[in-house]
């Protein structure tokens, strides 16, 4: 008899879960690529399949898993687990326990290099720049190259970082993104390279990776085939979701892994393609089953299971209208009565005082926090409610927006340990010299290059003598740097050594201290989580936790909470109910990607997922006026806007239209100026 989780699926979930698995022992085929529309149980079904692998006798240690968060590698590996139990009972913990390659590409090829280091001339004591490190070690290079003196108007260290990120995730020759993506800026092609090469020796120099570096290592290690056969060889099985937002490099990582595509499952959907900016491509998912000879086998799903027929209707709608698109419509048996709300309110603060409203209502009827969502295009749309639910003592979190690592205090904190772990790390060390008075900018400068260019960096570092005006700081500062790289205080024992010796500058730098410190404190047990400093910030800094209503670092877990994210942030989630905010042209599509059509139908598929987030009740408002301030205006606007060109006439029976709140003007005249300065601080934000 087959075991009970298989009767819950469909025929084709099924076929692609069995798939391949014949008899216990031999559970290896593929390649297999399952693409199907959103919310027809891809991901469900991708937890079945790891789960049925684990079953009929695949060595858990001997998968490798990867997702678009960490958050959904441990809600797979929560799901795999559970399926287990129906059929290993208690033995099921151990089995999933053992799935420990499960995560994102990154964080996978962070663990991949650390084990091969050695191999690929690498220190396996490298530290991980996140996209700010990455900009102000593109700065510091820029300064020392001399282009950035303000008369020549040379791009930006933000835009500099972007173009290189663009050119190395893609692939692609750095003239060619210039005329595709940066056109007014490829005057400086030259000096660019120059830069780029600059800041690739300086990152070698200093032994830290970025973002970039993690797969572009990965992918030219296993471009030597002796290596890629031994990584491929640690893997029975690959499994990848969201394949729709990988880019060439990852593609080609895994293409070395399993190069024939034995053991190898993909999942994505076409139409839910949103991270071509970042240099995902859809190609990846539309070409996968012919990179293999014979091709890959493809199953299609086309049941929806998590939203209503009315939901669906409107979502389909809209993606209907798209240019280019692979899978089919999907189908539901979930009948409701009441169609998706298009609702227009008068500006921003009503759009806040309706959700919490709503969201209240909601949760007298039943519906937790949890259950809800709140979803915007940009993290910056979602201010005037961030206030509104503070005020009214509501919890939420947010995320895609800022993050608890953003803030000053725990970036030093940080740094503090990352320098630790590598001193020749450039960015953490010019951070933390920066917070011991008399060194200054260049003093640091030249402690830093005594330290890069000896080969005992720490050594090099006792011997320098103490600046001019330091005092006891100095000493202080060796003291600590010396005791944290000898681990003495043992982890996670060595961040209150760290916290000890930052708090006295702590409270010369910030007036708020007190609140920072709680923070620090905090952070301490989050570091309690990790088993090694090196665990701590690798896993810290490539998927930082979000930034809460209480501005705590740790969701509040044991409370009930709203989400509030960005529709980037959404992917793959799912909420009763669903709000979205702002969905008025100017935002989606947003101002800066109506340029070029591939642009726009990105906006418009940005929008069906969204939508598809929705389980039982969905809420797009268009708010019909608001304050922005645009590139090309001077200053703050006050703008009237329209619905979203994505739901054109012809797309409003599928919706309930109606407005909020059905009493005078004046009431919302007033609030709209309460909050007006609010409105136009956070908007500038956006456009820095
Ligand atoms: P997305 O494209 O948004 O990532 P998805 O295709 O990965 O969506 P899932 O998240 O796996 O879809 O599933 C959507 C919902 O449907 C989940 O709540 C899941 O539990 C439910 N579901 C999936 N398959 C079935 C099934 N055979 N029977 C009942 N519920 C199902
Ligand atoms: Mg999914």
């Amino acid at each position: 008899m087959a075991a009970a989780y298989l009767e819950k699926l469909n025929d084709r979930q099924r076929d692609a879960v069995e798939f391949g698995v014949t008899a216990p022992g031999e559970t290896i085929a593929g390649p297999l690529l399952i693409i199907a529309g959103a919310g027809s149980g891809k991901t469900n079904t991708l937890a079945h399949r790891v789960a049925h692998l684990i079953v009929n006798g695949a060595d858990p240690r001997r998968i490798l898993l990867m997702t678009f968060s960490r958050r959904a590698a441990t809600e797979m590996a929560r799901r795999v687990e559970r399926i287990c139990a129906q059929v290993l009972g208690a033995n099921a913990s151990v089995a999933t326990d053992a799935l420990t390659w499960a995560g994102t590409f990154h964080g996978i090829g962070a663990r991949l290099l650390r084990i091969y280091a050695e191999q690929i001339g690498l220190n396996a004591d490298f530290t991980i720049h996140d996209r700010e490190d990455s900009a102000d070690l593109m700065n510091l290079v820029r300064h020392e190259l001399g282009f950035s003196k303000t008369e020549t108007r040379f791009p930006t260290k933000g835009t500099c970082l972007s173009i290189y990120s663009r050119a190395v995730n893609s692939e692609t020759p750095l003239g060619e993104v210039l005329r595709a993506h940066y056109p007014w800026v490829s005057g400086w092609e030259e000096q660019l390279k120059e830069l780029f090469s600059c800041y690739v020796g300086a990152k070698q120099a200093q032994n830290v990776l970025d973002y970039d570096d993690l797969l572009l290592y990965w992918a030219q290690t296993v471009s030597v085939p002796e290596l890629a056969e031994d990584i491929g060889g640690r893997f029975d099985h690959v499994l990848v979701d969201e394949y729709q937002d990988t880019n060439r490099l990852q593609s080609s990582v895994l293409m070395a892994l399993k190069p024939g595509g034995r053991g190898l499952t993909v999942v994505g959907d076409d139409a839910q393609s949103i991270y071509s900016f970042r240099a995902a491509t859809v190609r990846n998912i539309l070409d996968f089953p012919g990179t293999f000879t014979p091709p890959a086998d493809v199953i299609t799903l086309d049941r929806n299971y998590r939203s209503t027929q009315t939901i669906l209707a409107a979502a389909n709608g809209v993606i209907d209208l798209a240019r280019e698109r692979f899978t089919k419509n999907l189908w539901t048996e979930r009948q409701s009565p009441e169609r998706p709300k298009l609702l227009a309110v008068a500006d921003e603060a009503d759009q806040a005082r309706y959700i919490v409203e709503k969201v209240l209502e909601n949760r007298e009827i039943g519906m937790t926090l949890k259950q809800q969502a709140v979803l915007f295009r940009t993290s910056s749309h979602s201010g005037p409610l961030e206030v509104e639910l503070t005020r009214r003592n509501i919890p939420f979190v947010k995320f895609g927006g800022l993050k608890f690592l953003d803030s000053a205090h725990v970036k030093d904190m940080l740094a503090v340990l990352r320098f630790a772990q590598n001193p020749r790390d450039r960015v953490a060390g010019f951070r933390l010299l920066h917070m011991i008075p008399g060194v200054g900018p260049q003093t640091a400068g030249k402690i830093l290059d005594a330290i890069a260019t000896d080969p005992e960096p720490l050594t090099a570092l006792a011997e320098i003598p103490a600046p001019p005006r330091s005092g006891d700081n100095w000493r202080d500062f060796v003291t600590l740097i010396e005791g944290l790289r000898k681990q003495a205080g043992g982890w996670p024992g060595e961040i209150a050594q760290a916290r000890e010796w930052y708090e006295p500058h702590l409270d010369r730098i910030h007036e708020d201290a007190d609140t920072r410190k709680a923070d620090l404190l905090q952070l301490e047990q989050i570091a309690g989580g990790y088993p090694s400093r090196e665990r701590f910030l690798t896993e810290l800094t490539l998927d930082p936790p979000d930034a809460t209503s209480d501005q705590a670092g740790v969701p509040l877990l044991d409370e009930d909470y709203l989400i509030l994210s960005t529709i980037h942030s959404a992917k793959g989630q799912e909420w009763r109910s669903v709000f979205m905010l702002n969905v008025v042209d100017g935002c989606i599509p947003s101002d800066l990607s109506v340029g070029t059509t591939n642009e726009l139908e990105e906006e418009r598929r940005l929008l069906y997922v969204g939508m598809t987030r929705a389980k039982d009740s969905l809420t797009l408002i268009t708010p019909q006026r608001f304050f922005t301030s645009g590139q090309h205006a001077q200053g703050d606007r006050h703008v009237y806007a329209a619905r979203t060109r994505f739901i054109p006439a012809t797309l409003l029976q599928f919706f309930e239209t109606a407005s909020w709140p059905l009493v005078s003007a004046s009431a919302s005249e007033r609030s709209a100026r309460q909050i007006r300065i609010d409105v136009g601080a956070r908007m500038r934000t956006m456009w820095k």
